[in-house]
């Protein structure tokens, strides 16, 4: 990659300029591996190799999802673990996620059982601090050094619950239990959103602990080398063995699988509700085919087209929108295996619905679908404070 001066150096990370493009940088994860602040520290041969692809997967996930991140390129291939970032002011916060209870979260309350599920999942906050020891900070503690005002951090929370939620259930597809999550925010420095929260830094073996079958002791992070009695070469090709697994696991994280939605209209009155089903199918990224057939005066046509769309896709759903008489739904229901859902309604709700099943073997479309359903909750709160804020309570504006 076209780098330009180096301009800051982590404990498993450099940062350099990006030749000619002020608003971006280059991220180059090395082959160090840390733990207790830097008290351990090893080198593993090919490990920022891991350790990029990883990272640049999990951002290549997360993006699909349409969650805002500092990622645009890089890390997987024969590019010298190097990723293409947009530039950011980091927030020096370490925001956690936690969906089982583990690590510092029990060491802290010893009265909680290691391994007990936790809902909703359980979001921290530690100042970036390694001569304090990263200490856990509270919202307001934040607020009050000027960290991060209240808006952001609930946005970080929200972010990061997605974020975990998105990569929970890319992980339980694998039979692997994602027990907690380190992520890391800044603020774009340039361009056309300048300000805006993004997810940065890096995402990859080192910042979760997951637990294959929900077995604690098959875990596969970097918890094996803080757990290391003793470092030695067996013990780090070992550590290297499981980190060479999950960045192959998360190979196939951000892949969608293609699925389609055959629309299928019983009359030409019918079709305008048809595009607007399609456009917001559309919306979620879902391909859509789209048909005028009628049960009653087409049957055979009807029929055909079913034929051919269940010999091609192999994963397919129909939306049916039938006359009063129902009939073309109940005739797509009983020629086909595949699921058929009823056309008529809030196009939104039917898209959304459609996203939900193929969602079921598809990380992406769940993303969406929560990023879909966050939005809409998100502005039904907005609407409720804003009526508030025009109208106080006990002082009704229209008395005159
Ligand atoms: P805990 O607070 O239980 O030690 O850690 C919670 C989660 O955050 C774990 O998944 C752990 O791996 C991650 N984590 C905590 N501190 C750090 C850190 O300094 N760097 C990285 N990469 N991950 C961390």
């Amino acid at each position: 990659m076209n780098k330009g001066i180096e301009i800051a150096r982590g404990k498993t990370k450099v940062l350099f300029e990006a030749a000619g493009q002020p608003d971006m940088l280059v991220v180059k994860q090395t082959d160090s591996i840390s733990a207790g602040d830097g008290a351990r520290r090893n080198e593993i041969a090919g490990k920022g190799r891991l350790a990029a692809q990883t990272t640049a997967r999990v951002f290549r996930l997360l993006n699909l999802c349409g969650l805002p991140t500092h990622y645009l390129n890089g890390g997987e291939d024969d590019d010298d673990n190097e990723m293409l970032v947009r530039r950011c002011n980091m927030i020096p916060l370490e925001v956690v996620v936690r969906g089982v209870a583990a690590g510092s979260l029990v060491r802290r309350n010893p009265g909680l059982q290691r391994g007990a599920l936790l809902v909703p999942r359980m979001v921290e906050f530690f100042l970036k601090d390694d001569a304090q020891h990263d200490p856990l900070i509270t919202p307001d503690a934040i607020i009050a050094q000027n960290i991060a005002n209240p808006a952001e951090i609930s946005a970080m929370t929200e972010i990061a619950r997605l974020t975990f939620e998105i990569l929970a259930h890319a992980w339980r597809k694998r039979d692997v239990l994602l027990v907690d999550l380190k992520i890391e925010f800044g603020r774009l420095a340039g361009g056309e959103n300048k300000g805006q929260l993004v997810v940065a830094d890096v995402i990859d073996n080192d910042a979760w602990r997951i637990w294959p079958q929900g077995r604690e002791e098959l875990m596969l992070d970097k918890q094996m080398y803080r757990n290391l009695e003793a470092v030695d070469d067996a013990g780090l090709a070992r550590v290297k063995g499981a980190y060479e697994q999950v960045a192959e696991m998360v190979g196939s994280f951000p892949v969608m699988r293609p699925g389609m939605v055959a629309l299928f209209a019983d009359s030409p009155e019918q079709t305008p509700q048809l595009n607007t089903v399609a456009q917001a199918l559309g919306q979620l990224g879902l391909p859509v085919l789209r048909h005028v057939a009628s049960a009653a005066k087409t049957p055979g046509y009807v029929l055909q087209l079913l034929q051919q769309h269940d010999a091609t896709f192999a994963r397919l759903l129909y939306v049916a929108l039938s006359g009063t008489d129902g009939a073309l739904r109940v005739m797509i229901e009983n020629s086909t295996s595949n699921p058929v859902m009823d056309g008529s309604g809030d196009p939104a709700a039917i898209a959304l619905h459609c996203a939900k099943v193929l969602a079921l073997e598809d990380t992406v479309l769940f993303g969406r679908t929560l990023l879909v359903q966050t939005n809409t909750r998100s502005a039904i709160l907005q609407a409720d404070a804003q009526i508030n804020a025009q109208q106080p309570m006990g002082a009704p504006a229209n008395l005159a």
